[in-house]
């Protein structure tokens, strides 16, 4: 896995222990890792990828207290990293599979590597997809797969799909051009929503070809994935016959697949937390997006990532008891 681009080789060691393991790096999560890391809590941020959330892929913002004019999503999420690096928070680019948040310290699995943490901050957001595409559900291990670093090698010398713009699905796509003959990557608009010099190394792979302005309307297959049907804006709908389909398409549904059922959830899929942004598991608070209590935006995430982080300070430290506010 790669550091974030931004002074990839600042506030990055080799260590797997930490006070504080943020999973998230969005404004509520970048937000909690300056006031953590400023607190001299070692912290981590693990995080998919700079456009993979909310605020990321979001074109432009002007709305955001002291940031006069428009800004993008990124710069302004990059900002916030950087200040949170300042302060000796270290960021990895990485994606979280599960965790143990039983065990003491709590174990985080991501895709590099197995992390532990004295507490845990859950910052994920909300753009986890409500609904599949059509044949998603029906070949998911058949074919479909969210994980090319898990799966990827499956699929040696065959023609795979990979759905999203995104930092993901794009890592996701140079990560089977390794191994595939041919990947598809669908994307909805006319460009890629990645950095300048990561959509150029895309158009300059000889295994990637970016369909753009297309959609992914459906995954086809026997016992296993055969193909699938897209519709260019532009043009009549096609076949591709791919084995594999990769699938990063985002919409509005909180991210908690990799909690595997060990926190509650509302029956919207929010998070549960109490005044301090802690959940029902003592050391483990969400912020954010995760919850549904309260409006979605960005300072919002970012207050909430304040308040857990100085929550956690005072667990830590001894100052408060590692309790939840649960009563
Ligand atoms: C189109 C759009 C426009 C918006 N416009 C505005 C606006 O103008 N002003 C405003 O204030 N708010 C705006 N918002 C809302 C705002 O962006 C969100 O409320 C805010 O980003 C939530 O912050 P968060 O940190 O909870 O989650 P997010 O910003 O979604 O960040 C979550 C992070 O978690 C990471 N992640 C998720 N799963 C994993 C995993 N398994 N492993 C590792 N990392 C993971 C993602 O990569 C992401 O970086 C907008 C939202 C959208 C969708």
């Amino acid at each position: 896995m790669v550091s974030f681009s931004l002074t990839p080789s600042q506030n990055e060691s080799t260590a797997s222990h930490y006070d504080v393991i943020i999973i998230g790096g969005g404004p509520g999560g970048a937000s909690a890792a300056i006031y953590t890391a400023r607190a001299k809590l070692s912290t981590l941020v693990i995080d998919k990828g700079l456009t993979a959330g909310a605020l990321g892929l979001t074109h432009k913002i002007a709305n955001y207290p002291g940031v006069p004019g428009e800004i993008s999503g990124a710069d302004l999420l990059q900002t916030m990293r950087e200040q949170a690096m300042a302060f000796g928070a270290e960021f990895r680019q990485d994606k979280v599979l599960s965790v143990d948040l039983s065990s003491d310290p709590k174990v985080i699995f991501a895709s590099g590597g197995t992390y532990t943490a004295r507490a845990v901050i859950l910052a994920t957001g909300s753009m986890g997809r409500a609904r599949g595409v059509q044949g998603e559900e029906e070949f998911l291990g058949r074919g479909v797969s969210y994980c090319a670093t898990c799966d990827g090698a499956f699929f040696q010398g065959l023609e795979v799909a990979v759905a999203g713009n995104n930092d993901e699905a794009v890592e996701e796509a140079f990560h089977l051009a390794k191994f595939a003959s041919k990947v598809h990557l669908l994307v909805q608009t006319p460009d890629l929503k990645v950095e300048a010099e990561e959509a150029r190394k895309v158009e300059a792979n000889p295994v990637i070809e970016v369909h753009y302005a297309t959609r992914l309307r459906e995954i086809l297959g026997d016992q296993l994935v055969t193909g699938v049907r897209i519709a260019p804006r532009e043009g009549e709908e096609t076949i591709l016959p791919v084995r594999g389909a990769f699938v990063y398409l985002q919409g509005n549904k909180p991210i908690t697949d990799f909690l595997q059922g060990q926190l509650p959830t509302t029956e919207g899929g929010c998070l549960v937390v109490d005044g301090q942004y802690q959940t029902p598991v003592p050391g483990v608070f969400a912020i954010g997006d995760l919850l549904c209590n309260h409006i979605k935006q960005a300072v919002v995430a970012a207050a909430d990532g304040v308040i857990s982080a100085m929550a956690i300070d005072r667990y830590l430290s001894g100052r408060a008891a590692l309790r939840p506010d649960w009563s």
